[in-house]
């Protein structure tokens, strides 16, 4: 697997955490006195979402108010669901096992009993590692975390994560860079901290045209 495509993390320092140098790059809207989001917070939000996304495959919906709304005109989003739903749709019991609400976290079904502080605890390393454990579930929340940054749109962004990358109007560059470095860290850092492989496209291969192509093209009169 390439893992040349992790560019901003990758010169990270050893004793420096992964998730720290990431999440502090933003500002949450939770606190009284403005503080970067926390671990749990991500987790829970990411989590519920990816589960959300599961329950409507499995009933034949299409997002229109979660995290991961898109909508019915946006033609990359729409490519990236198709592939979402191909993975579930292949197993669906276990997907529907997994994104059942009351396997989630204890407090997860009992929301009004719990402060959301509570139940963002409790998407702990050991929520994680078990809800991570089938492959199946990390391919499918590869393509969900594809689907959630497929526009790019800072924007849109802070407002599905409900964290901003500055307090400015316009954004600037190093806007950018930070949503990248969020967006490997969902993607690869999360899950590799739960010791576990991440899904990864190999973009070496998948990202060339075949030999067939480049030969047709090749072969071309001008
Ligand atoms: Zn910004």
């Amino acid at each position: 697997m390439s893992m040349n495509r992790y560019l901003l993390l990758e010169n990270i320092k050893e004793n420096e955490k992964v998730d720290v140098f990431v999440l502090r790059n933003f500002i949450s809207d939770k606190f009284s006195t403005p503080k970067p989001p926390k671990k749990e917070y991500l987790r829970c939000k990411i989590i519920r979402g990816h589960k959300r996304a599961m329950r409507q495959i499995i009933k034949g919906k299409t997002p229109k108010a979660t995290l991961h709304k898109f909508s019915t005109d946006d033609f990359r989003s729409l490519d990236v669901w198709r592939c979402l739903k191909v993975v579930i749709n292949q197993n669906p019991n276990l997907f529907m096992d997994c994104s059942n609400t009351v396997s989630g976290p204890k407090t997860d079904g009992q929301a009004k009993r719990k402060n959301s502080e509570g139940i963002e605890k409790s998407f702990n390393i050991a929520f994680c590692s078990n809800y991570f454990s089938h492959e199946e579930v990390r391919e499918s929340y590869y393509y969900y975390i594809q689907l959630l940054f497929t526009n790019f749109d800072l924007k849109v962004l802070c407002e599905k994560f409900n964290f901003k990358c500055c307090n400015g109007d316009p954004h600037k560059i190093n806007c950018v860079e930070k949503w990248v470095m969020l967006k490997e860290y969902l993607e690869y850092h999360m899950i590799k901290e739960l010791d576990l492989e991440p899904f990864v496209l190999d973009l070496s291969v998948s990202g060339l045209p075949s030999y067939e192509v480049v030969n047709e093209f090749l072969n071309q009169k001008v």
